[in-house]
Parts: structure tokens; sequence; C-alpha cells
């Protein structure tokens, strides 16, 4: 559990050094807050983004400092990285939905850049992926092929099966199996949807 002194803090002294600058993170007039944060913060602030790193869990990082991520992972990558190896070792992998959920979260985090992180991350995709199918989890099958990607969800056959039996009622699943595989899945071809194509999120 973070302390919520140390992320008032931090927040404190992320707006004194970050005075100079609009409210954009990266701005190619002023440079934006990272710039400004980055030349202006004093030693004390890299304490406390220390301090906090080490306390604070996912949930809580995007509760009060999402804004402030990249600042974050600048000063301290492996401290940032750190609260992604927590939750992995703390998720829940009988929880689903959980699970879902953390794909989902890590899916733009560089997997390559931490050993330990991405060895977690590859069992928890592998246990995803196989329990989506045995499960018949039409949510979690979605994100894992989202994950994978084209290329990759490819080598699954048997989730890619389960996926288009999903396809023939979830319009959700059916979108995903076009954006991927219209060349080569015939079925899901002629898939219009609802017009539009792209997925808000993805
Ligand atoms: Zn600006």
């Amino acid at each position: 559990m973070v302390s919520l002194s140390d992320i008032n803090e931090l927040e404190r002294l992320f707006k004194v050094s970050n005075k100079h600058a609009c409210n954009k993170m990266f701005c190619t007039t002023c440079g934006g807050s990272f710039s400004n944060i980055v030349d202006n913060v004093d030693p004390n602030s890299i304490k406390t983004i220390k301090d906090v790193l080490k306390t604070i869990n996912l949930s809580e990082l995007d509760k009060y400092l999402a804004k402030w991520i990249p600042v974050l992972d600048h000063f301290d990558s492996d401290g940032y990285i750190n609260i992604f190896i927590r939750e992995a070792n703390q998720l829940d992998l009988s929880d689903i939905n959980a699970v879902d959920r953390f794909l989902i979260r890590t899916k733009g985090i560089n997997k390559k850049y931490n050993t330990e992180f991405s060895t977690l991350y590859r069992k928890i995709l592998e246990y995803a992926i196989s329990k989506s199918v045995s499960e018949s989890h039409e949510s979690l099958a979605e994100t894992v092929i989202l994950v994978l990607g084209k290329k990759k969800a490819k080598e699954y056959h048997g989730l890619l099966e389960y996926a288009l039996s999903v396809s023939r009622h979830n319009n959700k699943m059916k979108r995903v199996l076009y954006n991927f595989f219209r060349e080569e899945i015939e079925e899901v071809r002629d898939f219009k949807g609802d017009g539009n194509t792209n997925l808000g999120w993805y």
C-alpha cells in the first residue's frame, strides 16, 4: 500500500518543476511537462519517486499517477517495471477476469526489456491462451488474440478454431478475426460489421 502523503508530495514536486510548461506531457513548443520536469527536478524528488514506486501497486498507479507514468519510468525504470512484476506475482490465476484485465493493461508494456517480467508475462499469456479455449471464455480469447497479434496468433490453431466458432454469434470476435485474418479465413471475409472495423481501444 502506497503512502498517500508521498503521492501528494510527488505531485507537488512535479507541479513545482513543471511551472514553465503547458499541460501536455510532450509538447514541441515548450517541451511539455516531461522535459520541464526532467530538467528542473531536484534530487529529493527522485528519492520520493523511488520510494513511491517501491510500494505502489498497479491499480494505485493508475488511480493516482497515471498522468506521470512517462516521468516515473524515466527516473526509475526498474522501479516502474517492478510494479508489473509484483502484479504478475500476485495475480489470482483462478480469476479469469483479473487475468483478462492484466493482459489488456500490460499490452503496451515492453516485454523484452526485463527478463523477470517477460518470463512471468509469458507464463500468464500461455495460461490465458489455454484457459480461454478450455473454459470457453470469449472475452479472454479475444484479448489473447489482440495481445498475440496476427503473426503469433496464427500459431495457435486451437485458439483460432475456437475464436471462429465464437465469431458466429459474437460480432466483437468477428471484427477481430476480420481485422487480422480476412485474407486467410474465408468465413470472416465478408464481414462488414457496423461499418466501423476499428477497435477504439486497440
Ligand atoms: Zn507546450
